[in-house]
């Protein structure tokens, strides 16, 4: 197959997804998929049959899981507009607002599509010190109401309170900010529906606390009555792909550098904005192994450099290359910057076969100007 290409792996896919309906049929709880981690719908059919649904951060991604994925949609976005409550309210079970004064504008029309309402509410309990700009409790933040902005008046509007405060994060650090949220919200909690405990949490992967997850849902559930959702995003696709290179050029420059045909900044810009170094299969940290490069992309940006990495052999032009866990925040976030052309999607299914789920053009790229 030509590269650059995301190649997602179904029989990995399947695991997390058997393991996540494992945990929310023992926990008695509902699990979405969080489209913005990744959103390709050709693969939702699966995932439907061990999901109950999909959230989504605006009208795009409500309608992608309405058509494709079915069940339950949700929605959460920090504002919205009237047009955007409007079209939602047609495609949405749940629709989670993020101010008192955006619950009190468009619940009525919520209610009068059958919808129901939340408010997404920041316990203040920051818990990850790595990545500030994914903490939503650090100071000053805009997502979610705190207990001092909190108006008792939306409380007959409202159906259900919303958090999501976690990245990556074992049940250890839910469990804290548990004991936050109900110690700020928990007088109102006997009053809500249900309670949405948002994304961040690291299921999936091997080190992950499930039984303590498990306990501290049902203890949700027989504590206030409410039913329970989970909406993760990562956890759901987390080592379920790769992203297949190959080396165009090896360039000297103080220390050798392997030019590939991806790029950071366009197809893994996580890699830039978190910033992480990706998981390279058969290589090592730089100078751990006899032969050191940095791989960087083809594009101008100079700082278009995956990292550092080490190999057993010398590497060559043409050879491939192949990143691990790369379905998440991978093809929802790509772009052509540069004029780059975007990887392929294709799927290993289960049975051995690849299949191409969609190629990309030119037409692409000019299609967005
Ligand atoms: C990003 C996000 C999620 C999913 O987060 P993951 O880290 O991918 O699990 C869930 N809910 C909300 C509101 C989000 O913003």
């Amino acid at each position: 197959m030509k590269t650059p290409y995301f190649l997602i792996d179904e029989e990995k896919l399947l695991q997390n997804l058997v393991l996540l309906r494992s945990v929310a049929e023992r926990a008695g709880c509902k699990i979405l998929l969080a489209q913005k981690a990744y959103s390709v719908y050709q693969t939702y059919p699966l995932l439907a049959q061990y999901l109950d649904g999909s959230t989504a951060s605006g009208v795009y991604e409500a309608r992608l899981g309405r058509e494709h994925f079915g069940k339950e949609v949700h929605a959460f976005a920090p504002a919205f507009r009237d047009g955007d409550v409007r079209a939602l309210a047609k495609l949405c079970d749940h629709i989670v607002f993020n101010t008192p004064a955006q619950v009190r504008k468009y619940a009525p029309l919520c209610k009068s599509k059958g919808v129901s309402v939340g408010l997404r509410v920041n316990p203040e309990c920051s818990t990850q010190e790595g990545h500030a700009i994914y903490d939503p409790c650090a100071p000053f933040s805009r997502l979610g109401t705190t207990l001092s902005n909190f108006d008792e008046g939306i409380l007959p509007l409202l159906d259900g309170l919303h958090f999501h405060t976690l990245c990556e994060q074992n049940s250890d650090d839910l469990e804290r900010t548990v004991l936050a949220f109900c110690d700020r919200f928990g007088k109102y909690l006997p009053r809500m529906k249900w309670l949405n405990l948002g994304g961040g949490h690291h299921i999936t992967r091997a080190d992950y606390d499930v039984e303590r997850l498990v306990r501290i849902v049902r203890g949700l559930r027989e504590k206030y009555g409410a039913e329970v959702y989970l909406e993760p995003g990562e956890a759901v696709v987390l080592n379920a792909g790769t992203l297949h290179t190959r080396v165009l050029e090896i360039v000297h420059n103080g220390m050798d550098i392997a030019l590939l045909d991806v790029s950071a900044a366009c197809h893994m810009p996580d890699v830039l904005e978190m910033p992480y170094r990706p998981p390279l299969f058969g290589s090592g940290e730089a100078g751990e192994k006899a032969h050191t490069y940095r791989l960087a992309g083809p594009t101008c940006l100079a700082g278009d450099v995956i990292g550092d990495y080490s190999f057993d052999e010398p590497l060559k032009e043409g050879d491939e290359l192949v990143f691990g866990d790369m379905a998440l925040y991978t093809m929802v976030k790509t772009n052509t910057f540069n004029g780059m052309p975007l990887p392929a999607i294709c799927l290993q299914r289960r049975d051995g076969e690849r299949v191409v789920l969609r190629k990309f053009s030119y037409r692409d790229f000019k299609n967005r100007l």
